[in-house]
């Protein structure tokens, strides 16, 4: 059963639009809502916080590393029909720089992003970059923990998840030694997902 707090996903919307508790939301006064399947995703994916171009489409992952997100998704069969992509915190923090004001980023992401993952009570949840690691699974070391299964509990229930390499680090890896290999851990994490949906 559903523990969460709003009636449904409009409701939930309407309210995290309006969102400026914090200096974050003070600051920029503008929330950047999820985008997909707001009924029924199979899969939810969770990124850091947005940046400008995110802000003036009002769309998470629409930028450079967005659109490899977004590119690499559509190959191995995710589409709005049965994902979700949101972020650990809807609003583009100060100076571009995720907070270091960890309390901050717990309450909000209490307070707008597990809300969501009530509401939509997905199948599967897949962590983008090292920030959304921390923030859901209290656990650093993406490099060691890619690729790793895990869980947590929503409405009750257990809902798999894993962590990927942040697109953004792909796309500034991509011209080093190590550059292939992260792009491969990239490219096969998404791909492991998309298998398991289909099952
Ligand atoms: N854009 C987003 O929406 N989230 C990120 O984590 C990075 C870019």
């Amino acid at each position: 059963m559903s523990t969460a707090k709003y009636k449904n996903y409009t409701e939930f919307d309407e309210a995290k639009s309006k969102c400026c508790a914090c200096e974050i939301g003070k600051a920029y006064n503008q929330v950047v809502l999820s985008d997909g399947n707001k009924i029924n995703p199979k899969v939810v994916f969770i990124g850091e916080a947005c940046g400008a171009e995110e802000l003036i489409v009002g769309k998470p992952f629409v930028g450079k590393a967005g659109r490899l997100l977004r590119a690499t998704l559509k190959e191995f069969g995710f589409n709005e029909t049965n994902c979700l992509i949101t972020n650990t915190i809807p609003c583009r923090p100060l100076n571009n720089k995720f907070p270091d004001d960890k309390s901050l980023v717990h309450s909000c992401k209490e307070k707008w992003l597990m809300e969501e993952l009530k509401l939509l009570n997905p199948d599967f949840i897949v962590l983008i970059g090292a920030k959304s690691l921390k923030f859901l699974l209290n656990i650093d070391g993406i490099t060691k923990e890619r690729g790793k299964f895990n869980i947590i509990k929503i409405n009750n229930k257990t809902v798999e998840l894993i962590a990927i390499f942040h697109p953004s680090y792909v796309l500034r890896k991509a011209y080093m030694a190590e550059g292939k290999e992260i792009m491969e851990h990239f490219r096969n994490d998404i791909k492991k997902v998309s298998e398991i949906i289909k099952k």
